[in-house]
């Protein structure tokens, strides 16, 4: 059996289409420009490559962008007193601080910083404990990206048997968060999990965010098996995620490649979290399709 291929990036492109309708909806009916603000410290290369597609899309959708480019050597308090304009100017709907913030920054002070209702990345202790206790959230992009390609491909997800590996605050956790809340039945596996593979063998959806290339095998994976492959490692061979594809791909009934698969969902959820975002602040109803 050949999976069949979860293609991300035709999602995420039709995702941003159906964003970009309702911004001009919003506009025409409130005279409302959602507006995104991403701020970079220094000068990382994956870093500046995202934020340079995040603005990209941004305008593509009709949003207004605001990028925020400073120094390495930036004070903890200059940084934190732009969050506090960010926070306090109308036109921004989202803040996005583009990690990994240089070593000398105090990262979750800065994240925390963030309005909750413009912390469109959902990192913030708030929006962290609200998807935790279910309560209305921002909810991380890359977990919601995921969820996403899961509901489309499977249509409800009640009691199905999922493993996500890994447990990160920005893949990991909220996505078992988010299929428990989806009332899947959720194992999270981490570098301390005894019998990976067997625990794989039993999963219906694999939810795979290690950081490590080719991680996960292809013999692990349950015959017909969903595999949402998170990881993105960079190689000598050049993209590659943390599922063995070719092998597992022999086995599952559906896997997302990489590149092509999860990456493009992320920027797709962070438009679609700052759509969220400029409707609550106006008091609209959640946009549709949006949200969890
Ligand atoms: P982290 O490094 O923060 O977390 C990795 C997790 O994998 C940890 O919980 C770790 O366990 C676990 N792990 C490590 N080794 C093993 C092992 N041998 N067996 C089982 N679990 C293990 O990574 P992130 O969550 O930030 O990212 C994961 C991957 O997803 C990366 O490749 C990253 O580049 C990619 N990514 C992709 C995005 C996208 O847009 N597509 C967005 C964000 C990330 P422990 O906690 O015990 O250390």
């Amino acid at each position: 059996m050949t999976a069949d291929l979860i293609d991300g990036k035709a999602f995420a492109a039709g995702l941003r289409g159906r964003i970009a309708e309702q911004v001009a909806a919003m506009r025409q009916a409130h005279g409302i420009t959602p507006g995104l603000a991403v701020v970079l410290v220094g000068e990382d290369p994956a870093s500046a490559v995202y934020v340079r597609s995040k603005g990209r899309m941004t305008a593509e959708v009709g949003m207004q962008g605001f990028t925020h480019r400073l120094p390495n050597t930036t004070a903890q308090h200059d940084l934190l007193d732009l969050v506090a304009r960010l926070n306090a100017d109308a036109a921004v709907n989202g803040i996005l601080v583009q990690l990994p913030l240089p070593a000398h920054l105090d990262e979750i002070a800065v994240i925390n910083a963030i309005a909750p209702e413009k912390d469109v990345d959902g990192f913030t202790v708030l929006n962290a404990g609200r998807l935790a206790t279910g309560q209305r959230a921002m909810v991380p992009c890359t977990p919601l990206g995921c969820l996403m390609l899961l509901r489309d491909r499977l249509g409800a997800l009640a009691g199905r048997d999922a493993l996500v590996i890994g447990r990160s605050n920005i893949v990991g956790k909220p996505m078992a968060q988010l299929l428990l809340s989806e009332s899947a039945t959720v194992t999270v596996a981490h570098s301390r999990t005894r019998d990976l593979p067997g625990l794989c063998r039993r999963a219906e959806i694999v939810v795979a965010a290690v950081g490590r290339p080719s991680f996960v095998q292809g013999s692990w994976i349950r015959p017909g098996a969903t595999v949402i492959d998170v990881g993105i490692n960079r190689t000598d061979e050049g993209l590659v995620g943390d599922v063995d594809f070719a092998a597992a791909r022999e086995v599952a009934g559906a896997i997302t490649p990489v590149p092509g698969g999860v990456g493009p969902m992320t920027i797709a959820c962070l438009l679609a979290n700052t759509l969220t975002a400029t409707a609550r602040v106006h008091g609209l109803p959640d946009p549709e399709g949006l949200t969890p």
